[in-house]
């Protein structure tokens, strides 16, 4: 037997579940299918458990500098269950809560593992036996990602000495002498935790030129000076080329433009990307092809033929860059397809207003194009940039950074902002608005922000580059 729906998701991560609630919110009817638990990498692997990890983190270094303050308090050390259990209940508390808004819409979620029939079809094989789901308007492919193992000699992901961020998130020890390979969001942030937790030696090893390889090169610059001061053994342009386990610790030998070293560690977390969960769920017979495991989608998400009525989608990690492998880049996915599927006109996602967020110490927040994207492409541009030194607020919080805005020339619209400092994920909330409401810096310039506050910093940057400058 066969139970019929508008839309038939196939994954409840941010990506598959936003689409559920948006579409269940337009009068859709909808079946969420997941094999684990809803709310996907996210929230059980992802952005919610290393965030609550890196509060800790940021707690830890307040009492590590509180005599800054003339605060007396120490540090001592941390007390592992006790900082389990508090991300453990952060996890906990947000999974109750989705499962909770996903009854109360009347979204059907379907637990089992999902198997494609036919682009319409989809075959879930529950407890109580196997339920035939077909779709009316939309069926969405939305099974994510998973770490990338590393194709390097030794490196085998045992979960204990050689671990992903899966394993990372439970460790009941904090590491004394961790190696990271990769200097991506995943990478620098957990560089950070354990070096904050009171790590003996942390070193991050990153393939690429500079730490978060894909943001600005002033950013780049300010990490590596922060990741530096704090003690954090930082080897760009460097690559693992053997891997050795032994007597509870790690050798890593790397290689670089001054040649070869090997470096000792009593971990290894391997932190180099992640890769699409599209294989054995019958994709390609029901007429997806896929790129190097991606699912490539047209601008409106959508995969395959049409049938009458209705088609396939496909949202979240499983899509090919330029989407951005960001919970909250699936969400916009999510809803543009639930959008679509309801019968409303949308419009394509621009990637690049996407916010980039690093929740590293100092966090990174960036919007739009890089200076060297704009060189590349050949655009003329203005540049302006506010360091938080400058910033009475974050002279309190004793951090540095900068605010950089990049616009086009003379006045034109705002391309690129980058924020590298204190709260840099928040404050880069506006900048995603200046960005994607094409504003000119001379109309972000003329509204007043509040004082004393770090989001002056994005005023006093767009009021720089206005020809305004107040304090910088
Ligand atoms: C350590 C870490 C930190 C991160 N931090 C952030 C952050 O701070 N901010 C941010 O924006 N992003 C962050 N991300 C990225 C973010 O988690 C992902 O971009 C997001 O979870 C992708 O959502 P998704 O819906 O595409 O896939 P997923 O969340 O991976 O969900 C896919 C779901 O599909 C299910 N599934 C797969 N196959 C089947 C099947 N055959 N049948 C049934 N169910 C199936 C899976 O069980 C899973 O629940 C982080 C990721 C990691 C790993």
């Amino acid at each position: 037997m066969s139970d019929s729906y508008d839309l038939v998701i196939l994954g409840a991560g941010t990506g598959g579940y936003s689409c559920a609630l948006r579409a269940a919110g337009l009068g859709l009817k909808v079946a969420l299918v997941e094999k684990e638990k809803v709310g996907g990498t996210c929230l059980h692997w992802g952005c919610i458990p290393t965030k609550a990890l890196l509060q800790a983190a940021e707690v830890a270094e307040h009492a590590q500098h509180s005599a800054d303050y003339g605060v007396n308090a120490t540090f001592e050390s941390i007390e592992v269950a006790a900082m389990l259990e508090y991300k453990n209940s952060v996890v906990e508390a947000n999974w109750k809560g989705l499962q909770s808004t996903l009854k109360a819409r009347g979204v059907d979620v379907v637990y089992g593992s999902g198997h494609l029939k036919d682009q319409r079809t989809l075959l879930v094989d529950t407890d109580e036996g196997e339920r035939s789901l077909v779709a009316d308007r939309g069926l969405v492919l939305a099974t994510g990602s998973v770490p990338r193992g590393i194709p390097v000699e030794g490196a085998d992901i045992d979960g204990e000495t050689i671990i992903t961020s899966d394993h990372a998130l439970f460790l009941d020890r904090v590491p004394e002498r961790p190696i990271v390979l990769g200097a991506g969001a995943v990478g620098v942030e957990f560089a950070t935790i354990w070096n904050a937790f009171g790590a003996e030696e942390v070193t991050i090893v990153e393939m690429l030129d500079a730490l978060v390889p894909l943001e600005d090169a002033d950013t780049q610059k300010v990490l590596a000076r922060e990741f530096k001061k704090r003690g954090i053994n930082a080897l760009v342009g460097t690559k693992a080329t053997k891997v050795e386990k032994g007597d509870g610790g790690v050798r890593v030998t790397v290689e670089n433009g001054k040649g070869e070293q090997t470096l000792e560690g009593d971990l290894l977390m391997v932190a180099i990307g992640r890769r699409p969960v599209t294989e054995d769920m019958g994709f390609e017979d029901a007429g997806v092809e896929l790129d190097r495991g991606y699912v490539p989608v047209d601008d409106h998400l959508r995969v395959g033929p049409e049938w009458d009525g209705g088609r396939m989608y496909a949202i979240g990690d499983i899509l090919p860059p330029p989407s951005l492998g960001l919970a909250h880049a699936s969400f916009q996915e999510g809803f543009l397809v639930a959008e679509q599927a309801a019968g409303e006109r949308v419009t394509p996602i621009d990637n690049k207003g996407i916010p980039r967020v690093t929740y590293s110490h100092p966090e990174v927040g960036s919007v739009g194009y890089t200076e060297a994207e704009l060189k590349e492409e050949g655009v003329e541009f203005d540049k302006a940039m506010f360091p938080f030194s400058h910033n009475a607020r974050a002279m309190m919080m004793k951090t540095g950074g900068h605010v950089k805005v990049l616009a086009a020339k003379g006045n034109g619209k705002v391309l690129g902002v980058h924020v590298v400092g204190p709260r840099a994920t928040d404050l880069i909330a506006e900048g995603q608005l200046i960005y994607n409401w094409e504003a000119l810096p001379t109309e972000v310039a003329h509204f007043i922000h509040p004082h004393p506050t770090l989001s002056e910093a994005l005023g006093e940057a767009h009021m720089k580059i206005a020809g305004n400058a107040l304090h910088g």
